[in-house]
């Protein structure tokens, strides 16, 4: 190694200024070219060095800043990621992010629940086989579309109507967000609409038969049965019949309108159950007459009051008393009895010696326009509300209503309602 390069490389060793300081302070200018041009080679070789420090120093400089950014980005980006994941998971919707694979890179709460088990990283089949649902996120993946919509069925213990929307995001990292699907659960909207077509079904179909039978036996009035006063009696007491069952059921569908739109007011009155029981007894006094049943009510004087609405009340154990009537056995007893139940309840069981109710039935009896026997109800003069309408009166009274019976033997309807406790407001 020349001595040249030996300086060189101990110039190398300091910083700039010094160089410059040795570089201006020697007496190389006195010493001729070669000294010269081993001076301007220094000099080179010195502003190189320096720049290079210069670089190395920024670097060093940016890196030790980039550190603590680094630092402080990536506990934002912890963050952020851990406060998306609450975000996503606090979505009532299942919901799905995926990658452009179609591999789950996110599962929400919701969705975890509704499969039963957690697809993160898994292909999207693992949650969601349905083919259209597959081919519409593979056109969204694909960037085909931007958003999809699916409707589809899914299996399982209990059939499930959902709406799969699925929406591209903006191309970024391979392994990154590239679709999201989110699910909608229709199943009780799909069951609502399909109840209430059944009951606008149901509704029709009461009305229109005795509509029918009323035009039908005006035509006969009006032709065959003109000049015939004994028919025409005989066609007018029908159609009063046919009228006043109409009537009947407007009145029960008006009642049981009436008591759903205000079944989540909760009552407020004091009602004496024991005061109730006899005035509907008296009431029914004329159809109790015409099957020559009586009425037993067993009720102790000093039951406490319920919170209720004493009209709503009234017409549920109406309802119950008069079935036991329409449905109980000629010339029988029909035991009503009022009884404490438990700390704070009280019960009272409508009691018949009908002929029962077979045990397939009894889930259903509260359905709206259920019967066991239509033609037998309808010749009753039932419009297959009743019992509706002493659910829907009971639920609003925070009750229960229990249903038993026995072939042969006879039907116990049970109303279990909370007791009325002073100064205290019942939840
Ligand atoms: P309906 O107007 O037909 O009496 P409800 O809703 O009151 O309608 O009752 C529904 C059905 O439940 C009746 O059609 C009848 O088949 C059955 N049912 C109700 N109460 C009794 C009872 N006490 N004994 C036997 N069957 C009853």
């Amino acid at each position: 190694m020349s001595p040249l390069d030996r300086t060189a490389i101990g110039l190398l060793l300091l910083p700039v200024p010094a160089v410059l300081a040795i570089l201006v302070g020697t007496d190389a200018l006195a010493a001729g070219p070669a000294a010269i041009g081993a001076l301007s080679a220094l000099g080179g070789i010195a502003l190189g060095v320096a720049r290079l420090r210069g670089r190395l120093a920024e670097a060093r400089q940016i890196e030790s800043l980039n550190e603590a950014e680094l630092h402080e980005e990536f506990v934002r980006q912890s963050r952020l990621a851990e406060s998306y994941e609450m975000i996503l998971d606090a979505i009532p919707e299942p919901l799905l992010v995926l990658r452009r694979d179609r591999r789950v890179l996110h599962a929400n709460r919701a969705i975890v629940d509704l499969l039963g088990h957690d697809p993160i990283d898994a292909d999207l089949t693992a949650a969601i086989r349905h083919p259209e649902v597959i081919a519409a996120t593979a056109a969204v993946l694909a960037g085909q579309v931007e958003a999809r919509t699916i409707e589809f069925q899914r299996g399982g213990a209990i059939e499930q109507s959902l709406v799969a929307r699925l929406v591209g995001l903006p191309k970024g990292r391979t392994d990154g967000p590239a679709a999201v699907l989110v699910l909608h659960d229709l199943t009780l909207i799909r069951k609502a609409m399909e109840m209430r077509a059944d009951f606008v079904a149901n509704v029709s179909h009461e009305l229109r038969t005795p509509l029918t039978a009323i035009v039908g036996m005006i035509e006969t009035l009006r032709g065959p049965a003109k000049k015939d006063a004994e028919a025409r009696e005989r066609f007018l007491a029908m159609m009063e019949e046919q009228g006043s069952r109409m009537t009947r059921l407007v009145g029960d569908l008006l009642s049981l309108s009436q008591i759903q739109a205000n079944e989540h007011t909760r009552p407020t009155d004091s009602v004496r159950i024991q005061d109730i029981l006899p005035t509907v007894a008296r009431m029914l006094e004329p159809h109790a007459e015409k099957k020559k049943v009586a009425f037993a009510i067993e009720a102790d004087s000093d039951l406490p009051a319920v919170l209720g609405d004493a009209d709503q009340l009234q017409q549920a154990f109406q309802n119950l008393m008069h079935n036991a009537v329409k449905y109980g056995r000629d010339g029988s007893v029909i035991r009503v009895v009022a009884r404490r139940e438990g700390g704070d309840g009280i019960a009272v069981s409508v009691i018949d010696q009908g002929e029962g109710i077979p045990e397939q039935h009894l889930p259903r009896l509260t359905e709206r326009f259920y019967r066991v026997d239509k033609a037998r109800s309808r010749s009753l003069g039932g419009t297959g509300l009743g019992l509706a309408i002493v659910k829907h009166i009971v639920t609003r009274h925070q009750g229960r209503l229990a249903i038993e019976s026995e072939i042969g033997v006879g039907s116990t309807f049970t109303v279990s309602l909370p007791v009325k406790r002073e100064g205290i407001a019942r939840d």
